[in-house]
């Protein structure tokens, strides 16, 4: 494949993808196109057949037949081989993907491609434990052994969202697919180009089966709520919103279907007086306005320490309206446009909320005229002094929007680290290991990063506490996740009892 762009001063030419190409069948949908739209100029970027019920039952039917087929549950060689040629696929087509990506969903050419490379590697990680999903076995008595198996739990539904699109499927799809189920995709209706391509590049790997992988497109109520009502489903993996993951559940709880979710959050991260004050500086920006601050683990709520809140916030702002805003293809932009209209409005309202409640510092207008015409630009923005139950810091904005609470020790920056429904992750600022220890231990969430933000590792399980979610992703714990253990019983005693 090849890539048009980048460069500095512009962009190149882009022809408008219709998708699923002749030859994508794993692509399961029949009904009208939709429109998928460039978020940092409005250019037309796919169009994408949207799936009817109909191709859901389809895809549930056909990937139930290939699991139920046989061997591709058994053969892990066999899954390794697929995910380590996919994996080397993403790589070799990483500038044409990341161009996409850029185009659909906003964020920068940089994040682009640090998000197929991060793929690319996780693909790989659950490629070498596709012939590691072991069991136990156990001696219980002299003529009693017993086995414990883990076997795959069959189809499985992986609904994602918009904003970090490939990694979010790819943390899902990657370990279900290793521990030998067949998947059925369901991309959010604003990134559906990026994740048809890419799946497009691991259906087609030679020892893929056909029909373990299927994709259907549309809307979370329709098609979405099909695929997580249907019988033929067994597991649903979902990263998305709170409510909707609380919704999903219900649906899924008619059939006991099992699920795993990735929920919102609304992270706290604390900077202590003691810190490496320009690290903590340079890691307070790449916690909240990463993505724009559209991602799960944005640290969107900072909370500083007395003695260091004055000159922080001072650095603080200037360094954000220092920041560069801009089409997300330009080498130079810092922060690319939000994801849509939709978005930036519901942005710009919490904005105009925190402005009658408490100080803007930087930014939070809406960027217009030349070079923004046709794109869903927002400055990125700092508040202080909001009150505690202020909706700004209680609620996920999903957008470049920090908030600022000041702290005078330990136990207050727990209390109000620890403040809100959410528990997805945490950062903390110190030189005390001491302190970053029991710190660390008190905070409800998931992930907490000493003296770091928004490092990911493959190995290391990531997931919510609280209204955050459900189950973890990521590490051997993402690969169980997606099995269900059975104890098989051998007994040789020669009387019953
Ligand atoms: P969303 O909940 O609106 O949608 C997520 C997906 O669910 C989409 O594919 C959507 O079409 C589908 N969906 C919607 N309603 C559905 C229904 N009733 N049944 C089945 N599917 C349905 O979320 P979004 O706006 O795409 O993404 C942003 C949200 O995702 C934020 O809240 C963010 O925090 C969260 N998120 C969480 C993580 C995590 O790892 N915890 C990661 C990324 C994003």
């Amino acid at each position: 494949m090849s890539t048009g762009l980048t460069t500095e001063t512009g962009r190149t030419a882009w022809t408008t993808l219709t998708l699923p190409a002749t030859a994508q069948s794993f692509v399961k949908a029949s009904d009208d196109p939709l429109e998928s739209r460039d978020p940092a100029t409005g250019e037309l970027v796919a169009t994408v057949r949207v799936s009817t019920a109909e191709d859901v039952a389809t895809a549930v039917e056909h990937a139930r037949a290939a699991w139920s087929r046989g061997g591709w549950r058994s053969d892990g060689a066999q899954r390794a081989r697929v995910l380590y040629g996919f994996a080397q696929t993403l790589r070799a087509n990483q500038e044409h993907l990341a161009e996409l990506l850029t185009r659909e969903q906003g964020k920068t050419i940089h994040e682009a491609r640090l998000e197929i490379a991060g793929s690319a590697e996780m693909t790989e990680y659950y490629a070498g434990l596709a012939r590691a999903v072991y069991g136990r076995s156990m001696v219980l008595k002299d003529d009693v052994q017993s086995v414990v198996l883990r076997e795959p739990m069959g189809v499985v539904a992986v609904i994602t969202p918009w904003n970090w699109p490939l990694t979010l499927l790819i943390r899902s799809l990657a370990p279900a697919l290793a521990a030998g189920n067949a998947c059925i995709v369901k991309p959010a209706s604003l990134t559906p180009a990026i994740t048809v391509e890419a799946l497009g590049l691991l259906d087609g790997q030679p020892d893929m089966p056909p029909d373990i992988l299927s994709c259907v497109i549309g809307s979370g109520s329709e098609v979405g709520d099909a695929l997580v009502g249907s019988n033929g489903v067994d597991m649903i993996a979902f990263t998305g919103e709170t409510q909707t993951g609380i919704n999903v559940m219900k649906r899924a709880a008619e059939g006991l279907r099992k699920v795993a979710l990735e929920l919102g959050g609304k992270s706290p991260n604390i900077v202590f007086a003691d810190a490496d004050m320009d690290k903590a500086l340079a890691g307070t920006e790449n916690a909240i306005f990463t993505t724009c601050g559209q991602i799960c683990t944005a640290g969107s709520r900072l909370l500083v320490e007395e003695g260091a809140y004055y000159e922080f916030i001072d650095r603080l702002a200037e360094m954000t309206r220092n920041l560069r805003v801009g089409d997300g293809l330009a080498e130079s932009n810092q922060l690319g446009a939000v994801v849509s209209a939709g978005q930036q409005a519901t942005i710009l309202d919490y904005v105009a909320a925190g402005k009658k409640e408490g100080t803007l510092v930087a930014g939070g207008n809406a960027l217009t005229g030349d070079p923004y015409v046709g794109g869903n630009f927002v400055a990125p923005a700092v508040f202080t002094d909001l009150p505690p139950r202020s909706r700004l810091i209680r609620e996920e904005i999903f957008g470049p929007v920090l908030t600022v609470q000041r702290f005078s020790d330990d136990d207050e920056a727990i209390a109000l680290a620890n403040s809100t429904d959410y528990g997805l992750a945490a950062g903390i600022w110190t030189q005390n290991l001491h302190r970053a220890w029991r710190v660390a231990r008190a905070i409800d969430a998931g992930t907490v990063w000493v003296n770091t933000y928004h490092h990911f590792y493959s190995e290391a399980e990531v997931g919510g506490y609280k209204h955050s979610g459900i189950g973890r992703q990521q590490g051997v714990e993402g690969i169980h996740e997606f099995t269900e253990t059975k104890h098989i019983n051998f007994d040789g005693s020669p009387t019953l009892w």
